[in-house]
């Protein structure tokens, strides 16, 4: 069977994460490794490996993801705005194979990204 993902061991509770929101589809928790003042990493509890492996059966999850990170950006406050990023593939630079969504803010974002 294959290595669970780092964000898969979170899910499960066998790694420790400071989560800012959960529900029964998705985790929100901060990056370990923060980019901005405010890094949040948000996943489906469905492990999906990235963009490129969302079936028409994701749907419906992959889309509450985004009502989640909107749930979590007013909890936290994120009035000045926010960007949302998702790495796919080799050249993106994707590290973790679990489908996730960068949520930053907290600074002025640059664009475009490197
Ligand atoms: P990617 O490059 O795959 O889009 O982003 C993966 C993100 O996960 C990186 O920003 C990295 O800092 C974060 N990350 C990697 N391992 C851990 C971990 O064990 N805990 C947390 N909270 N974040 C992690």
């Amino acid at each position: 069977m294959a290595e669970k993902t780092i964000f898969k061991r979170i899910i499960d509770g066998e790694i420790p994460a400071k989560i800012v929101y959960e529900d029964e589809h998705c985790l929100a928790f901060e990056d370990i490794k923060p980019a901005a003042p405010t890094h949040l990493i948000v996943i489906p509890k469905r492990e999906i490996a990235s963009v490129d492996d969302v079936k028409p059966e994701d749907e419906a999850v992959v889309g509450h993801l985004f009502t989640a990170i909107r749930a979590v950006a007013a909890k936290l406050g994120l009035t000045g705005g926010y960007r949302v990023v998702t790495n796919c593939g080799r050249d993106s630079g994707q590290e973790v194979m679990h489908l996730h969504f960068h949520v930053l803010a907290g600074r002025r974002l640059g664009w475009p990204p490197g």
